[in-house]
């Protein structure tokens, strides 16, 4: 076996632990695993531009899910915790591909609890990284040691940063500058609405001020995952659709369903390969799976 194939072997090893140790804490936490949905009328708008992967369903527009959060507020209609390892699909523009974490097709670690503040959501957040790390300690020890990774658990509560502080700190594009001051994983908190989705919630008492948050992982490798509380309610959402100029014809079906009742509820979706790059210390979240696609490059299997 090639050195590289080797290499291989041992990440695709700690990530197979990384996601049996995570929906293991998590279903010990109360969540029910369901389905991903990759196909559908509506899908995450997300703030930053991609391309739309488009189907032609029966003659109707449909497209691969960007992301599963309206799904998931859905779900939570039957199911009062939930989880999903749900494929995504964005085509990010080529200039993202220097970053090193961006690729066309990955897969979230999705979660969502009715009812839940973002402070629950974050000490399930914290919960389920540590049982990760600690996981991959206990089971994984050869895989690390042949990658050369020494990995601490971080101790819980996770160090806070509001967006604004980030910001005068680092400038606006803090990411990679806040990424490697920090000694640990970090939150960032409290993102302006106006660079976030619709469906995160403001906070009324402080408005333009989103109940959401990023975990920041050290070492420079960047984001791991965004959530926060989320708008539920037809009104609230439609003044967020039209603050954000997007035609609400545009989420039709979502917002059927939003008539007849979605739950308040908190949640979030961290990127598995994100994650497996960040337990192995890998250079490019290219190394963190297989059929790896890299945005603009267009000879992946
Ligand atoms: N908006 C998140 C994303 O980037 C997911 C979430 O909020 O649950 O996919
Ligand atoms: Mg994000």
């Amino acid at each position: 076996m090639t050195v590289a194939a080797k290499k291989l072997e041992s990440v695709l090893r700690v990530k197979s632990e990384i996601m049996r140790a995570a929906g293991e804490y998590l279903r010990k936490e109360g969540f029910v695993e369901i389905l991903p949905v990759i196909l559908s009328p509506v899908t995450d708008p997300l703030h930053h531009e991609t391309y739309d992967g488009k189907i032609d369903y029966y003659g109707r527009p449909y497209q691969l899910t960007k992301s599963m959060i309206l799904h998931k507020q859905i779900a939570l209609r039957t199911l009062p915790r939930i989880l999903a390892f749900s494929p995504n699909v964005r085509m990010e523009p080529e200039e993202r591909a220097p970053l090193r974490r961006y690729l066309a097709e990955f897969v979230q670690l999705d979660l969502e609890v009715r009812d839940a503040t973002r402070d629950e959501i974050i000490a399930i957040g914290e919960g389920l990284f540590i049982a990760v790390v600690k996981a991959v300690l206990e089971n994984c020890a050869a895989e690390l040691e042949s990658l050369g990774r020494k990995l601490s658990v971080p101790a819980a509560p996770f160090e806070r940063i509001t967006y604004q502080e980030a910001v005068e700190q680092f400038g606006k594009h803090y990411d990679e500058a806040l990424s490697s001051s920090l000694s640990g994983p970090a939150w960032l908190i409290d993102f302006p609405r106006t660079v976030r989705e619709f469906y995160d919630k403001e906070d009324l008492s402080r408005p333009g001020i989103l109940l959401d948050m990023d975990l920041i992982y050290p070492e420079g490798y960047g984001e791991a995952l965004s959530g926060g509380e989320r708008e539920h309610t037809l009104p609230r959402i439609l003044r967020r659709l039209e603050q954000d100029n997007i035609p609400p014809e545009r989420f039709a079906e979502y917002l059927r369903v939003v008539e007849e009742g979605v739950p308040a509820s908190a949640g979030f979706g961290i990127g598995i390969e994100r994650l497996t790059r960040y337990i192995c210390g890998l250079d490019h979240v290219r190394d963190a799976r297989l059929f790896a696609k890299v945005p603009g490059e267009v000879d992946a299997i």
